[in-house]
């Protein structure tokens, strides 16, 4: 197909959940195809981590998009509407035993994808109009060439141009740094991420290791004072990932790697007075990884002109619920929704994007607050639970304890709301009339 018979040309930078959930939009374009061009920094398609949380609104992206059926092939089990048992919290900073104080019951079950597993399945389904580009780390983009075209400037000093960009490159996103940079004074806390002021310990063991140690399959929150370990079910493994904060270091400049390898006998000191229980679990990893969680602050606008921020570029938020891949995933699938509609042609490049800032904006930083809201739950930081003195045998209280499990319980109610299709409705109700808007 030639360039002039696609209605606009898309680049991406990059790579995977957001890209390729827009790349597949193909199967709903009746008035005119996209040229997308996916430029990837790393030298292969690849992702980190071993799972992602599936809530309801993203599983129903996913099976919007006919990705149900390759999920159950593989052996997942899909999410279901009706309560199912969620972790168990428990109270564990203290050196004598610790004790369960909230035992979650879920009003939806999420699905746990395995990352490599869905990156599998997104590839198998790619347009053809879809070309991914390795080794290309975009350096910064400018807005200066004929009807807005988008020029691409790489690292390896090579150019590519678009109609539109869409920065889905991360939490360091380069986009991002250009499009704040390029709004002058007053936009440069947006440029850079921020510290979260926490650092997540992550490692695994094979179950048999410690068979007796864990004899349920239940997600456990280990908690205390500005720590919490949560251990989980991983296949044949069990992974640990042990959560250390500064609250005081909160948008704090960190001055150290953002990932690094951690030797377990430094992780199992910070946790040396905490309860018997989970010492061996956190000594059972021969080895972790640091990372240190940065999130981006909450931004005043996602697009400007025909470039437009989405995933972690746009709103990376701490992983205390487990929702920042699926806040992506339905970035990308409003996006690839609002582009590929029959009305939707290259005049109207910027109205769309500002519709989709209009739609996304405010839920994704809503989703980031509350996130950050229930981790300081998990640590007895939150406003509400500022547990200071825990190492007290009866402190906090069991009652006190009781009234933060319930408080925990409510902030994972929303993950169970919502209806993709209906907000679909409204917001192709708003496309309809930018575009006819546009043609009076
Ligand atoms: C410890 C931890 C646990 C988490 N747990 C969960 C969970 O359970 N559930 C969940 O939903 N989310 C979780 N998240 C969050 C989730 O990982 C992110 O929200 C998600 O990966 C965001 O996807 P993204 O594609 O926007 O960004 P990324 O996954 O960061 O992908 C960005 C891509 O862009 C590429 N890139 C970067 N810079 C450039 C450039 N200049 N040019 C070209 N390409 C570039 C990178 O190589 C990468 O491929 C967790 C995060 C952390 C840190």
């Amino acid at each position: 197909m030639s360039e002039t018979e696609y209605k606009f040309r898309v680049a991406i930078a990059c790579v995977i959940v957001e890209n390729c959930l827009l790349a597949l939009s193909r199967k709903r374009i009746r008035g005119g195809r996209i040229a997308i061009d996916i430029y990837e920094a790393k030298p292969e398609v690849s992702t980190i981590g071993a799972g992602v949380a599936i809530w309801k609104r993203s599983w129903q992206v996913l099976q919007d998009l006919g990705f149900e059926e390759e999920i159950v092939k593989r052996g997942f089990n899909v999410p279901k509407d009706g309560e199912s048992r969620g972790p168990i919290f428990r109270k564990s900073d203290q050196p004598m035993e610790g004790f369960d104080f909230h035992d979650h019951m879920m009003p939806y079950g999420p699905l746990s994808l395995h990352r490599p597993t869905f990156l599998e399945i997104l590839q198998s389904k790619l347009s053809a109009d879809c070309k991914i580009h390795t080794s290309k780390r975009l350096e910064k983009y400018t807005t200066s060439g004929k009807d807005s075209e988008v020029q691409l400037v790489f690292a390896d000093g090579s150019i590519a141009t678009a109609d539109i960009l869409v920065g889905a490159d991360g939490v360091h996103s380069a986009t991002r740094a250009s499009l704040f940079a390029s709004m002058g004074d007053g936009y440069e806390q947006y440029i850079q991420p921020i510290f979260s002021g926490t650092i997540a310990y992550r490692g695994s063991f094979p179950k048999a290791k410690l068979a007796e140690a864990l004899p349920s399959d239940r997600v456990k929150f280990w908690c205390g004072k500005n720590m919490h370990v949560v251990s989980h079910p991983l296949g044949p493994s069990i992974g640990m990932i042990c959560y250390c904060s500064d609250p005081d270091a909160e948008g704090k400049p960190f001055n150290g790697p953002l990932v690094t390898e951690a030797a377990t006998e430094d992780v199992v000191k910070r946790f040396a007075n905490w309860e018997p229980d989970l010492r061996p679990l956190v000594q059972a990893a021969e080895t972790y990884n640091a990372w240190a969680i940065h999130v981006v602050n909450p931004l005043p606008c996602y697009v400007s002109g025909s470039v437009v921020l989405i995933g972690d570029a746009a709103h990376a938020m701490t992983p205390h619920q487990g929702v920042g891949g699926g806040q992506a995933v339905e970035d990308a699938h409003i996006l690839a929704r609002l582009l590929s509609h029959p009305v939707t042609r290259k005049e109207h490049i910027t109205g769309v994007l500002k519709l989709f800032e209009d739609l996304r904006l405010a839920p994704t930083q809503d989703a980031a607050e509350k996130s950050r809201m229930t981790g300081m739950m998990y640590e007895f930081s939150h406003p509400d639970f500022l547990f200071d003195d825990s190492v007290h045998p009866n402190k906090p209280s069991r009652e006190e304890l009781k009234a933060l499990g319930n408080a925990l319980g409510l902030s994972f109610g929303w993950l169970a709301e919502g209806n993709v299709e209906e907000d679909w409705a409204k917001a192709e109700a708003r496309l309809k009339n930018i575009t006819e808007q546009s043609e009076i």
